[in-house]
């Protein structure tokens, strides 16, 4: 299995949380992902916005407390999986040699620090 497959079979959109079987197309960024659906709903955002200063904007407002509840698990899993992809690309640096040291002043970090959270050693 290459890495491509290895991709390919095990993320999930990280806005929708739809698998990459579910969705036509799946682009990879660094750590996350976006299926073709969610890029056309942003299209539409993007393209329906108010002429107005740059912000964040959200597909999804006025949430009742019922919509809340059920995004937190999505929230949660999308989370879980940027974790996922972070240890693998510190996995991959130190892989190629890259010291614990350099990978902890990265991420704002001390190598100790680095080291515990992402080397999967006691
Ligand atoms: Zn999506």
């Amino acid at each position: 299995m290459t890495v491509t497959d290895t991709v390919r079979v095990s993320v999930a959109c990280s806005f929708c949380l739809k698998s990459t079987t579910e969705v036509a197309t799946m682009v990879a960024g660094p750590g996350v992902f976006i299926c073709d659906s969610c890029v056309a709903v942003c299209v539409e955002i993007i393209e329906n916005k108010p002429a107005a200063p740059p912000e964040l904007v959200s597909w999804e407002r006025d949430l009742s407390d019922e919509a809340l509840l059920e995004l937190l698990p999505k929230v949660a899993a999308a989370g879980a999986q940027v974790e996922r992809q972070l240890t693998g690309y510190v996995r991959k640096a130190r892989a190629g040699g890259i010291t614990w040291n350099r990978i902890g002043a990265a991420l704002g970090m001390t190598r100790q620090s680095a080291w515990e959270r992402f080397s999967g050693e006691e």
